[in-house]
């Protein structure tokens, strides 16, 4: 398992963590098999979309934000728990088929570190399985 340190700077932000990723899968010398992008954390997400045009994470960020809004009635007593909300919507993990020692990415897809409770210092762990 490896883990990168990933720094966020906003409250809600997405972070384009492909080339991290690909570098861990590197250093593994595996031809074949998979990559779990995993954060191990409850107010983050782990999401694969389009990188060449930045307003498609800023769109995807304004969505969450009017579908789970920051304040509602929400009970839990820290205050974050939209952030908790669209963790769980978007998921803590990602699988990414691996072959000939890299990541199988569409042309306009990266992995993205999906912070919703920051600025904070998060970890994301990468497991890679061969076969
Ligand atoms: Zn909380």
């Amino acid at each position: 398992m490896k883990e990168i340190s990933v720094q966020t700077h906003s409250r809600a932000e997405m972070i384009d963590i492909t080339a991290a990723v690909q570098k861990a899968v590197r250093e593994e010398k595996i031809e074949k098999g998979f990559c779990l992008v995993y954060t191990p954390h409850t107010t983050a997400a782990v999401t694969i979309n389009e990188n060449a045009d930045p307003d498609v994470p800023r769109d995807i960020l304004a969505a969450l934000d009017r579908a789970v809004p920051l304040s509602a009635n929400y009970r839990h007593a820290e205050g974050n728990s939209a952030a908790h909300v669209k963790s769980s919507l978007v998921g803590a993990s990602e699988l990414v088929i691996i072959e000939n020692g890299r990541l199988v990415l569409g042309t306009w897809q990266s992995i993205f570190f999906c912070e919703f409770d920051g600025p904070r210092t998060r970890k994301v762990l990468i497991s890679i399985i061969a076969g």
